[in-house]
């Protein structure tokens, strides 16, 4: 079932709260499998599953981006059908924030740094937006990929601050079968591009092993500039600790797409 308006999804959502557990998958369509395992978790770990396709104006950065943001809705609601989803949202950005819409969910700390340097007012898009479809939903657990690991720590920690009645949950990156990440850019790939750009997660694991020389080594490959390829603390983004879990994060562009990736380290 496929619905556009707010009040519309908040009375289903609310006669299924009544009767069981309610999941978000929060996407913003051109679905991939790695948004499908995302649903199948929250199939499982949900009585009723409200899928959510949004182009989130206020979390592009640049309009050109936005406007070049793949849309191809009837495919994902094909994509969808097998799964049993319960509703898919899509609304209209007007039915998202109406006139006089003037709030803004800001964090600080775990938002600030890589992502949050590089792409000003990213995560202040996503806290308002991922906020938003909490309340629009009442759900009581939300499925998050680890393939954007800030936003994942990002969201946990919103909803740790803000006392959000919803338990966040990751699941591990997928992956194509020569090890890029997939992602719903990777179709903006040139074939060349597309053929070079598994060397990103290639030297993301020989980095974790030890390994020096990575960022030549991307270059070496075809990339054209890497923005950050470094260890930092799993959990606050901030710099590695001795005795907590790393993660190595990275984001680089190859042909003009601009590819993010991450690993436990
Ligand atoms: P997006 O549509 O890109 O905003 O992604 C929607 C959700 O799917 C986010 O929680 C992403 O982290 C997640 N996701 C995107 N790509 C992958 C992937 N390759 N593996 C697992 N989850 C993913």
């Amino acid at each position: 079932m496929i619905l556009r308006r707010v009040e519309e999804l908040r009375t289903l959502a609310r006669g299924w709260k009544r009767e069981g557990v309610v999941g978000l998958v929060p996407t913003m369509g051109a679905l991939h499998a790695g948004h499908l395992s995302l649903v199948r978790a929250a199939k499982a770990g949900a009585d009723r599953v409200i899928v959510t396709i949004f182009v989130n104006p206020r979390q592009f950065n640049s309009p050109a981006d936005l406007e070049k943001y793949p849309r191809t809705e009837a495919a994902d609601a094909a994509l969808l059908a097998p799964l049993g989803v319960d509703a898919i949202f899509i609304p209209a950005p007007e039915e998202v924030y109406p006139p006089g819409f003037a709030t803004e969910v800001t964090v600080q700390g775990v938002a600030l740094p890589l992502e949050g340097a590089l792409r000003p007012g990213h995560f202040a898009g996503v806290a308002t937006v991922v906020t938003k479809l909490f309340g629009m939903t009442q759900a009581d657990r939300a499925w998050f990929g680890e393939k954007d690991w800030q936003q994942l720590q990002v969201i946990r920690r919103m909803v740790a601050d803000l006392n959000l009645p919803v338990e966040v949950l990751g699941v591990p990156t997928l992956r194509d079968p020569d090890g890029l990440a997939m992602s719903s850019r990777n179709a903006r790939l040139s074939p060349e591009a597309r053929a070079a750009a598994p060397a990103l997660y290639a030297w993301m694991q020989r980095m974790a092993a030890g390994e020096t020389g990575a960022e030549a080594g991307l270059l070496a490959a075809g990339f054209e500039r890497v923005e950050y390829l470094a260890f930092h603390d799993a959990e606050t983004l901030g710099p590695p600790r001795p005795g907590r879990p790393r993660r190595l994060l990275a984001a680089a562009w190859i042909g003009g797409v601009r590819l993010i990736d991450n690993i436990a380290a």
